[in-house]
Formats: structure tokens, sequence, C-alpha cells
């Protein structure tokens, strides 16, 4: 990896935050329980992170990173779990994480269904899709495998990653994938 800078910052904002340059909307999707929250967390700078959840339901965590000497900021959003801001979650979104636990298959499965939703939502943009493994410290509950992710991940065209949020395990990896990703789809539309 390239060298690496990053500073967090803490913040809960409107869901209407308006879309500046370099500056892009990251959605966590999946089941109730896989992780969601203890990952928007991390990705916003645990110690940092100012989470609002009773007072100010829509969660969002920005993150400031240095990734291949340039700056970007992420605003990360944990709003799926509120099945009123689903639709808006996947017009809002520059980037998703789908998101499943490893040691819970039902989750998992889930994941088809939601790339459908979101492809729908979106037809005509190629937007940058992750799905993400996480709990991956649990091996002995494990209930899927490294391999079916990746074959998953495979047939959806989405690239595959795991993480143990428990840990911090791959997560700082994991959002500068997203930036770089991001990146790519931004410059291939410039052409
Ligand atoms: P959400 O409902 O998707 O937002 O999930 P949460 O972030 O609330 O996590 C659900 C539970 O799983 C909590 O008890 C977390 O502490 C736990 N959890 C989240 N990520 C991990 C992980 O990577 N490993 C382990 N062992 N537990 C995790």
């Amino acid at each position: 990896w390239p060298s690496v800078h990053s500073g967090s910052s803490d913040s809960v904002r409107s869901s209407e935050s308006i879309s500046e340059p370099g500056v892009y909307k990251v959605m966590l999707l999946g089941d109730s329980g896989v992780g969601k929250t203890t990952l928007a967390g991390i990705f916003g700078g645990a110690e940092d992170t100012f989470h609002h959840e009773a007072e100010q339901p829509e969660a969002t965590y920005e993150r400031n990173l240095l990734v291949d000497g340039e700056k970007t900021t992420l605003m990360v959003y944990d709003i799926w779990d509120q099945s009123w801001m689903q639709n808006n979650c996947l017009q809002m979104g520059d980037a998703f994480l789908l998101i499943f636990s490893v040691t819970d298959r039902s989750s998992f499965q889930r994941l088809p269904g939601l790339l459908l939703q979101l492809r729908a939502a979106r037809p005509h943009r190629r937007i940058p899709i992750i799905l993400v493994g996480n709990k991956g410290d649990l091996a002995r509950s494990r209930e899927v495998s490294v391999e079916e992710g990746c074959s998953l991940a495979g047939m959806l065209s989405c690239k595959y990653t795991e993480t143990s949020a428990a840990l911090h395990h791959n997560t700082q990896e994991l959002l500068e994938g997203v930036v770089r990703q991001i990146r790519l789809c931004r410059d291939e539309g410039e052409h």
C-alpha cells in the first residue's frame, strides 16, 4: 500500500448534505446485526465519533482520507435499518457496502436480492459495490466460507472483502479500497 494518512472528524449530519467535489457518500447496507453500526464507528474514527442514535436516527460519520496523494472526504451512512430511509439511501449513495456476517448464512443469502434492489434503483450508473463479510474473527461460528463469498461476488460482478470490526481487521484497507473504486468509476465516467 502507498503511504496513507488519515484524519477523522466527528459529526452527525443531515442526510440532505450537498455533494461537493471530493466528498462521497458511502452507504452501509445489510441485515440487522451484521455489524454495520460497529463498522461505521470505526470508519468514522472510533474515538472521535459522535453517535446520537436516539436523538437523530440517521447516523452519518465523516472521514477525511488522503489516499494516493489525493484528499477525499467520505460520508458514511448507517441508516439502512430504518426502512423508511432505504429508498433515499439507494438514491443518494456514491458507493455501497453490502455487508453480511460470516456467522449468519441468512444475512449472506439476502445479498443477491439487495443488489437487485440497488441496481433497480440506480439502473444507469456504474457505482462501486463491495460485498463485505464481517465478523471474520468468529472462526468457530463461521457459516459462510471465504470461497463462497468470493464466488457470489464474482457472479454479481462486485468486489469481495472480509473484515472484523471487533479486531479492526481490514477496515482501513476497505475504506481506502472504496475511495479507489469511487475514483475508478469517476474517471471512467469522464471518458
Ligand atoms: P448492525 O445492526 O448491522 O448495525 O450491527 P451492530 O454494529 O449493532 O453489531 C451487532 C453485534 O455484533 C454487536 O454486538 C457488535 O458488537 C457485534 N459485532 C459487530 N462486528 C463484529 C465483529 O467483527 N466481530 C464480532 N465478534 N462481533 C461483532
